[in-house]
């Protein structure tokens, strides 16, 4: 398979369909049976897949009947859930325990795992070694939309192969630049991305939508461009996909991408739209190096507000993220980086119910 290929395959077994698509391109062909392959998957969070927010574990047991099938043995699923979430909850409500146990395949918490710097131009990122040190890489994202980078698919999902500390620091720094920068410092063999059902107003799940396709790769910028497109936006809407394609990452170059298309007949719509809810929701937020775990349960908070019409209550500007530290802020602050605003939420990251309560005491009714 060439890296100008995505493979696009459509219908509502998953599992089935992924072992077929393997078939097709023939991965045996990039591999030895020796060789330690790493299955990344999104699990951010302890939602199962058909919410919209973690990838379909179907999709990972159809990987890993293709592989033990045609005799790799070394195979290890790796994750890290955002800061706010625990990977081990996740392992288990996502389904990947008993995947795991089917299979006698190891579960690795990259929370847990130790880190090493790698130089991409001029930022020294902090990665997990576990992926690096695999000797092939199936990342296996899951296309939906993100409240801050409006969509996250190949790219973003790199960001579970990095520190706690470290996800705080790439909010630090904008989010957009040290993710472009990230596939630079962990190589990988294959892409395949779950565009089953993902939820397109925010990348916590909730709001599934149907999309019935698997999507299939090697070069992440032409992945994600390809499925920004699916979504309605262009390379320049998703900062990140011009910076990883300036960093020598891949090519964002759609027109010479050689895209094949299988079972066409079960492709029920071809372009979807991304919820414009979570910007409905945030209009009085005034958020700098959220980190998404914080800003994910300011938004709950904000949707229960607006399921009884009470967002429009709201009087004062919220302040989230880690720039404000140390400010005094006449508002209402979200999470411990904001505690010296008027009124302020603690936690770190601050939980829904607690946002919710002191923002019903802010109301001007
Ligand atoms: S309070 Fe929120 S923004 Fe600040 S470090 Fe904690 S999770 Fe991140």
């Amino acid at each position: 398979m060439k890296r100008n290929e995505i493979h696009v395959i459509y219908g509502s077994d998953c599992r089935k369909m992924i072992y077929e698509m393997l078939e097709s391109i023939q991965l045996i062909k990039d591999l030895n049976v020796d060789m330690h392959i790493g299955i990344k998957p999104n699990l951010v969070v302890a939602k199962p897949a058909k919410e919209g927010a973690t990838t379909s574990p179907s999709i990972v047991e159809g990987v890993i009947q293709y592989l033990q099938n045609h005799g790799c043995k070394n195979i290890s699923i790796m994750e890290g859930s955002w800061v706010g979430d625990s990977t081990k909850r996740a392992f288990k409500v996502c389904g990947y325990e008993d995947l795991a146990q089917k299979y006698n395949v190891p579960l690795y918490d990259l929370k847990d795992d130790s880190s090493v710097v790698r130089q991409v131009g001029d930022l020294e990122l902090h990665v997990c070694q576990r992926p690096l040190q695999v000797d092939f890489l199936i990342n296996i994202p899951v296309l939906k939309a993100h409240c801050q980078t409006l969509m996250t698919c190949a790219l973003k999902n790199l960001k579970g192969c990095i520190p706690d500390k470290e996800k705080r620091r790439f909010h630090t720094l904008g989010l957009t630049k040290p993710i472009g920068y990230l596939a630079k410092a962990i190589p990988m063999g294959l892409i395949i991305v779950d565009g089953m059902a993902g939820d397109l107003t925010f990348e916590e799940g909730g709001n599934p939508v149907q999309m019935d396709r698997i999507i299939i790769g090697k070069d992440p910028v032409l992945l994600d461009t390809y499925a920004a497109s699916l979504l309605g936006y262009t390379k320049e809407d998703i900062e990140y996909i011009g910076i990883a394609e300036g960093m020598g990452v891949g090519s964002s170059n759609l027109a010479m991408a050689n895209i094949q298309e299988y079972d066409v007949g079960l492709k029920r719509n071809s372009e979807f739209k991304t919820s414009n809810q979570v910007r409905h929701l945030t209009k009085k937020v005034i958020a700098k190096s959220a980190c998404s775990a914080c800003y994910g349960s300011l938004v709950h908070a904000l949707q229960r507000l607006d399921d009884i019409d009470m967002l429009k209550s709201i009087c004062k500007p919220i302040y989230i993220g880690q720039d404000f530290q140390g400010q005094e802020l006449e508002g209402i602050g979200i999470g411990r980086c904001t505690n010296k605003c008027t009124q302020s939420v603690v936690g770190c990251p601050p939980n829904a119910m607690d946002i919710l309560e002191v923002l019903n005491n802010n109301l001007s009714r």
